[in-house]
């Protein structure tokens, strides 16, 4: 998980969401559950501007999202209990279909789950080798909530510590300093937000910088 930033607001957004607010408060009025209720947050404007932010990956796994058909518009506070945030900019992100069906409709008060807009995450969850480890309560319940250790996870980030493993041994073997510094350049653009699973790539990456960057 990383930290994201809120780009600016769609304009198809900031145009239509007090209207389809409206519509939607109606039906409600009505007695429709708002899961037969026809919601218009899945415009092709709003989740462009959603892939940008997110870089292209789920707000909680980091997985990458590969075809625009996987891609879920997630409400950071669910739309069932908080319906009028359904269209407010701030509470909408991206998640992988693991994480969304996860997460369900999940909102405690007293114990929310990470929200990547606000909380730092690094202070929340760090990685030991592949898997997520919690270091506050709120970590924990995110953890456990989303499984974010799920067994196709822990794979995919083991197969990055290898990549980054290898890399590391081809810099520290390199005795020509054009090589050497292509390899460091290699390790670097695998922390990059936009890259699969970078949180866990640039924990690794800082943790080895000290050692290594002394004999750059
Ligand atoms: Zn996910």
């Amino acid at each position: 998980m990383i930290n994201l930033t809120k780009i600016d607001e769609p304009d198809i957004l900031k145009a239509n969401a007090e209207s389809w607010k409206r519509d939607l408060f109606d039906e409600l009025g009505k007695g429709t559950p708002i899961s037969k209720i026809t919601l218009k947050y899945n415009h092709k404007d709003i989740k462009t501007k959603l892939l940008k932010e997110t870089h292209g990956k789920c707000a909680y796994c980091e997985s990458k999202i590969t075809h625009v058909s996987y891609l879920h518009i997630e409400h950071i506070l669910p739309k069932k209990k908080f319906p009028d945030l359904t269209y407010s900019w701030e509470n909408l992100t991206l998640a992988c279909p693991k994480c969304n069906l996860n997460k369900e409709e999940y909102y405690e008060d007293e114990l929310p789950l990470i929200n990547p807009y606000q909380d730092q995450i690094c202070k929340e969850v760090t990685f030991w080798g592949p898997s997520l480890q919690y270091i506050t309560a709120k970590g924990k319940l995110t953890i456990y909530k989303l499984d974010l250790n799920r067994p196709e996870l822990i794979e995919r980030r083991a197969e990055k510590i290898d990549a980054m493993s290898k890399l590391f041994l081809n810099f520290n073997e390199a005795s020509i300093p054009v090589i050497k510094e292509m390899y460091w350049k290699e390790l670097r653009e695998m922390t990059k937000k936009e890259v699969e699973y970078s949180s866990l790539a640039y924990s690794l990456f800082k943790s080895r910088e000290r050692i290594y960057t002394s004999t750059l």
